[in-house]
């Protein structure tokens, strides 16, 4: 398609958008009296309408039925994860014995890496990226230094190569082999959270178990964000949070995602609780512990139920939306913003670089812009005239241009705000 810089080319792209009603779902914060321009979504997303039932939900269920609630609220607590299984599953490209919600991100990757990192003499490395987001850094070292080992030693990482922002694939298969017999984990992000690229997630998952190792994957940014097959790439494991592309609120529930291949394999190490235990027998309070096989034989606690709530509301309208339908719009969308990027670069002379990947198969909802010269006093000026972007060091802005609730007119009138944002730094 070719592309205009103009109102009523974004218009009329709005009106043709399929996905255009879903804009009216959602809260946006307001900023000198004017709806903002959102492009946080892969940091925290909006909130939707709807969520506030199902919060009230549980609190009304509280009130009237207080522990009763665990078995005779409508939807009753005590087994109220299982709501997830089928619609979650079909968004992260799962079996619905699969999938499962609980705990945090940083939690479930601490939990899978006791199931999945059992570290011995001869094959006890981990490959991973080079800058990972910082908590999947100091997850993965204090890991390995529970196991005795130092970091050093046993933490590969894949560079990028002097002068490009992003890790080529060769890079990484070549990786997988020189580590070879020693490999015992390759735990990336799928979606790198600083450049947006994504990864050859089945392709990487083959390599790695074909050198003998396990394989998981940090899905922060791609879980709402990009198609997912787990259970056909035969991915190991996998976690997300939900508060990113799934918009269930802040720091809310995290998704998880054990293979079937492991599910009745009771010699996998794991850190169990009474909500990972037989459902039949959960209340009978015996010492033993047999865990459901399925992914919901990692559960720890009891639910938090108040939690879960908003990311039940967000995974029933993914699932009312489909995957398929998203990604068609975010493909059109995230162009569109390329697009309008580089013609307000070029009516500016300015020089500013977007160092995701221009590849469409290696990148989803977000460029990451590399601002050369007045970075930091250009993005306050996009705040303050209502242009919700965030910052990273050392130059970086980053645009993610959720397609569920993003408008291409908002594209639009983003350019022209980084154009007169330019213009008055440039005087
Ligand atoms: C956002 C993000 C996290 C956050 O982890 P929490 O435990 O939810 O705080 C972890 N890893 C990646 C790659 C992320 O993008």
């Amino acid at each position: 398609m070719e592309f205009q810089n103009t109102r009523e080319f974004a218009k009329g792209l709005d009106a043709a958008d399929k996905l255009a009603k879903y804009r009216d779902e959602f809260l946006f914060p307001h900023v000198n009296g004017k709806q903002v321009i959102y492009f946080t979504g892969n940091s925290l997303g909006l909130q939707p309408k709807r969520t506030k039932a199902y919060v009230d939900e549980v609190m009304d269920d509280w009130a009237k039925l207080a522990v009763e609630g665990h078995f005779y609220a409508d939807k009753p607590w005590w087994d109220y994860h299982e709501r997830f299984s089928a619609p979650l599953s079909r968004i992260v490209g799962a079996l619905p014995s699969e999938v499962t919600v609980m705990n945090t991100l940083t939690v479930n990757l601490h939990l899978l890496m006791v199931t999945f990192y059992h570290p011995t003499a001869k094959r006890f490395k981990i490959i991973c990226e080079e800058k990972a987001f910082p908590s999947d850094q100091y997850m993965i070292r204090s890991q390995v230094r529970f196991h005795g080992l130092e970091p050093n030693d046993a933490i590969v990482e894949i560079k990028r190569r002097e002068g490009e922002h992003n890790i080529r694939l060769e890079d990484v298969l070549d990786k997988i082999k020189e580590v070879g017999d020693e490999l015992a984990l390759v735990l990336i992000g799928g979606v790198n959270y600083y450049t947006g690229q994504v990864f050859d997630m089945k392709t990487i998952t083959k390599a790695g178990q074909d050198a003998g190792a396990y394989v998981g994957w940090d899905l922060a940014h791609a879980a709402g964000n990009i198609k997912l097959e787990l259970h056909e790439w035969n991915v190991d494991f996998a976690a997300w949070c939900s508060y990113k592309y799934m918009n269930s609120g802040p720091g809310n529930a995290s998704g998880a995602f054990v293979h079937e291949m492991h599910h009745n394999d009771l010699d996998l190490p794991r850190f169990a609780g009474w909500w990972g235990h037989n459902k039949e027998r959960r209340f009978l309070m015996e010492p033993e512990f047999d865990p459901v096989r399925g992914a919901h034989g990692w559960q720890v606690s009891n639910l938090p139920v108040l939690s879960l709530a908003p990311y039940l509301a967000s995974v029933e309208m993914f699932d009312e939306v489909g995957m398929d339908a998203l990604i068609k719009k975010r493909d059109c969308i995230t162009s569109y913003l390329e697009f309008i990027l580089h013609e307000i670069d070029k009516e500016v002379d300015s020089t500013f670089e977007i160092i995701t990947p221009s590849e469409p198969s290696e990148r989803a909802c977000q460029l990451s812009v590399f601002l050369h010269g007045e970075g930091r006093s250009l993005f306050d000026y996009l705040m303050q005239n209502g242009v919700i972007t965030d910052w990273r060091e050392p130059n970086v802005i980053r645009l993610a241009p959720v397609p569920l609730y993003c408008s291409y007119e908002d594209m639009y009138e983003f350019g022209q705000v980084l154009k007169a944002g330019i213009l008055s730094h440039k005087k």
